[in-house]
């Protein structure tokens, strides 16, 4: 029996056969050790939108955590968090449920430990940057600030800039 959460997925998601379909389309699938991103639209937290029905209204919800329950059936009243640190990932080998507690410290450990196989600091080519001056661009993104000029400024690629604006890198870098 498919869980509750993804049963009120398919009023919205009319379009797809089950929350199977409607994951497939959403998600780019790689190679099982690969980060799958959700390719639509994704939240204020940086989490993938998984559209359902609430009440019957429309609602998005966390698009990794509905992925770990297709895969695994429940996640036992856990929060989903990821091992890659890449918050619109929703590889199921890449979600595990755990405690907040346990979360704090996988972003910790990306904090400190930026090398690959996921993809951050240096692999990515934004090892040129701190957090201090994540945060300055993060802040200036907000202000308006084009991000050619940004990348100009920091010495980086465009490419690099516009990783930290849509929070694939650098994602624990929040502004105040
Ligand atoms: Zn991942």
């Amino acid at each position: 029996m498919l869980s509750a959460l993804l049963e009120d997925t398919m009023p919205i998601a009319r379009k797809y056969a089950g929350p199977y379909e409607y994951f497939s389309h959403k998600v780019r699938i790689g190679k099982p050790d690969e980060c799958w991103e959700w390719k639509d639209s994704v939240g204020g937290p940086g989490y993938g939108n998984w559209f359902h029905a609430l009440e019957g209204l429309p609602k998005a919800g966390a698009a990794h955590r509905r992925a770990y329950i297709l895969f695994n059936g429940d996640c036992d009243g856990l929060q989903v968090n990821h091992r890659c640190g890449n918050k619109r990932c929703c590889n199921p080998n890449h979600l595990y449920a755990g405690t907040q507690k346990q979360n704090h410290e996988d972003s910790v450990e990306h904090r400190t430990h930026v090398k690959p196989p996921y993809n951050r600091g240096e692999a990515t080519g934004t090892s040129k940057l701190t957090e201090e001056k994540v945060r300055e661009i993060k802040l200036k993104l907000k202000e308006g600030v084009r991000g050619t000029e940004l990348a100009k400024e920091y010495s980086v690629t465009v490419q690099c800039i516009s990783l930290i604006r849509n929070n694939i890198n650098w994602s624990w870098v929040t502004l105040p």
